[in-house]
C-alpha cells in the first residue's frame, strides 16, 4: 500500500531534476529527440534512429561508456506548431475512442518492432514526457525565477525578446529575431503572448483537452520544447556531450531548448549538436498530403503503389548509410534496388571470404583497410567512405576467390575482422538477412540442388540437361560460373 506522503518524498528527490547517478568522467552522455508516437514509423523516423545508432555503436566500440537517452513524446506536441492546434496523441485518442496512453502503447510497440528489424540498438533510457511532469513544472519555475518567462491567463510563456536582449536567440540555426519577426504573423488566439515568437512552457488546458495535470498556474500540460531540456538534464546532468535529432528540429525546437537551459541553469547544456538531414521521395518532401508517405512496414512488405517490390530492413539501413548523415537522401524504388544489389555484392564477398583457402604467402599487398575505416568514421561519421573501403575489400576477395591473387592466413583473418567489425558491429548490417525473401535458406538450398543435378548431368555428358539448367537460370536472372573450386552462382 503506497502511503500518501510517499509522493512528497518523490517530490523532494526529484526537485533538483538531477541524475541520481551522474555521468562519470570519460563517459559520454548523448540525447536524441525521439518520436511522437501517434502513427506508424516511416523513413523519416528511420534516419535519425540509424544515424545515432551508428554513433552509439562507434563510441561503444571505441571503449566509451555511453548513456544514450532517446525520449518518447507522448504529450504536448500540438498539431500546427509548438503552441497551436490539438495535441497529436489526444486527437488520435479522440478519433479512435481510446485512452491517450493506449495510443502511445500501440504505436510504441510497433516503433520498437520496426527499430529492431532495422537492427537499431535500444537506447539506455527511453523516458516519456508524461512521466516527467513534476520535473517539467520545476524547470518552468526556474525559468520564471530568472525573469525570462511570464504567466498569462494560466499559461506560462518564454519571453524571447527579453532573452534576446541578453543572449542570441537563433544562434544554432543562424537566425536572428528581427528576421524571424518579419516572417511571423500573429495568429488568432495568441493574444496571451507578448510577442508572436514567445513559446509556451506551460499551457492551460482547454475544457475539451483530455490530458492535463495540476500546476501552480493552471490545470494544463507542458510545452513540447520543455521535455527535452528537462529529461536531458535529469538523466545526463547540467551539461552533456551530444544532442542529436533531425535537421527539422533545429528551429525552433533546439533553439528553444538552448534558451530554456540558459534561462534555467545559467548556461547551455549541450557541448555538441548533431543533426541528420532529411529524406525526400522522388525529390519531394515526404508527407501524407503528397501521397508519398510510406511506412517502414510498407517497405518491408512492398505494399504501397510507389514500391515495385518489398525491401528487407537491411536494404533500408544500407540505403540510409550510403549517404553522409548531413546530406539529403532522395528515395526512389530504383535507388533502393541499387542499394539491394550493392548489399548483395557485399554479402557475396563475405560468403566467398569464409570459403577462401589461405596461401603460404600473399601474392599482393593488402592495404590497411581497417585504418581507412576508422579514419572515415572519425571524419564526422563518414559512413559512405566506410562502405567504399569495404568495396575495396570486395575487389580483393573476388580476385582471390577467382584465383587471380592469393592471400595468406593473416590477410584473410584481417579481411574477416574488417567485415565483422565495420559492416557487422558498427554499420549494424546483419549479413544473413539480406534479400527480401524470408525463405532465403530454402531458396538457396533449391538452387544448390539444381547445381548438383547440373554437375551430375555434365559428368554423365548429358549436355542437354546441363545447358537447359544453365540457360533457364540465366533467363531468371542468375549467373552461373564454373570456377576451379566448383560452381558459383549469384543473382544479378
Ligand atoms: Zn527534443
Amino acid at each position: 500500500m503506497v502511503k500518501e506522503n510517499n509522493l512528497s518524498l518523490y517530490n523532494t528527490l526529484t526537485r533538483s531534476c538531477r541524475p541520481f547517478h551522474p555521468i562519470q568522467e570519460g563517459h559520454v552522455g548523448m540525447y536524441v529527440c525521439g518520436p511522437t508516437v501517434y502513427g506508424d514509423a516511416h523513413l523519416g523516423h528511420a534516419r535519425p534512429a540509424i544515424t545515432f545508432d551508428i554513433l552509439f555503436r562507434y563510441l561503444r566500440h571505441l571503449g566509451y561508456k555511453v548513456r544514450y537517452v532517446r525520449n518518447i513524446t507522448d504529450v504536448g506536441h500540438l498539431e500546427h506548431d509548438a503552441d497551436e492546434g490539438e495535441d497529436k496523441i489526444a486527437k488520435k485518442a479522440r478519433l479512435e475512442m481510446l485512452e491517450p496512453m493506449e495510443v502511445v502503447q500501440h504505436y510504441l510497440i510497433r516503433y520498437h518492432r520496426d527499430m529492431e528489424a532495422l537492427n537499431v540498438l535500444p537506447p539506455s533510457i527511453e523516458p516519456h514526457a508524461s512521466g516527467h511532469i513534476i520535473e517539467q513544472i520545476e524547470y518552468v519555475k526556474k525559468i520564471l525565477e530568472s525573469g525570462y518567462a511570464y504567466e498569462s491567463c494560466g499559461s506560462v510563456y518564454f519571453d524571447v525578446s527579453r532573452y534576446n536582449a541578453d543572449h542570441h536567440y537563433g544562434k544554432l540555426s543562424g537566425r536572428n529575431i528581427d528576421d524571424l519577426l518579419s516572417t511571423t504573423r500573429a495568429l488568432d488566439g495568441q493574444e496571451e503572448k507578448r510577442n508572436p515568437l514567445d513559446f509556451a512552457l506551460w499551457k492551460k488546458a482547454a475544457p475539451e483537452h483530455i490530458m492535463h495535470w495540476p500546476s501552480p498556474w493552471s490545470e494544463g500540460f507542458p510545452g513540447w520544447h520543455l521535455e527535452c531540456s528537462t529529461m536531458g538534464r535529469k538523466y545526463l546532468g547540467d551539461t552533456f556531450d551530444i544532442h542529436g535529432g533531425g535537421m527539422d528540429l533545429m528551429f525552433p525546437h533546439h533553439e528553444c531548448e538552448i534558451a530554456q537551459s540558459v534561462a534555467a541553469q545559467g548556461h547551455e547544456a549541450v557541448k555538441c549538436w548533431m543533426h541528420n538531414n532529411m529524406i525526400t521521395i522522388d525529390g519531394k518532401k515526404m508527407g501524407k498530403s503528397y501521397g508519398n508517405f510510406i511506412t517502414l512496414e510498407q517497405f518491408f512488405t512492398g505494399d504501397h503503389p510507389l514500391l515495385t517490390q518489398a525491401f528487407s530492413p537491411m536494404v533500408i539501413r544500407y540505403f540510409i548509410l550510403q549517404a553522409h548523415y548531413r546530406s539529403v537522401v532522395n528515395f526512389s524504388s530504383e535507388a533502393l534496388q541499387a542499394a539491394e544489389k550493392a548489399l548483395g555484392r557485399l554479402q557475396d564477398a563475405y560468403m566467398r571470404l569464409q570459403a577462401l583457402n589461405p596461401a603460404e604467402k600473399s601474392t599482393e599487398m593488402v592495404p590497411d583497410l581497417m585504418a581507412k575505416c576508422y579514419e572515415a568514421l572519425d571524419d564526422d561519421l563518414n559512413t559512405p567512405n566506410v562502405i567504399s573501403v569495404l568495396f575495396e575489400a570486395v575487389k580483393i576477395i573476388n580476385s582471390a576467390a577467382d584465383g587471380l591473387v592469393r592471400l595468406d592466413a593473416g590477410d584473410i583473418a584481417r579481411l574477416k575482422e574488417l567485415f565483422d567489425v565495420m559492416l557487422g558491429e558498427i554499420l549494424g548490417i546483419r549479413l544473413e538477412s539480406v534479400g527480401s525473401s524470408s525463405d532465403s535458406e530454402a531458396y538457396k538450398g533449391a538452387v544448390d540442388l539444381l547445381m548438383e543435378i547440373r554437375a551430375n548431368a555434365k559428368q554423365a555428358k548429358d549436355w542437354t540437361t546441363s545447358d537447359l539448367i544453365r540457360d533457364k537460370l540465366a533467363a531468371l536472372g542468375f549467373s552461373v560460373k564454373d570456377t576451379k573450386n566448383g560452381v558459383e552462382w549469384s543473382v544479378k
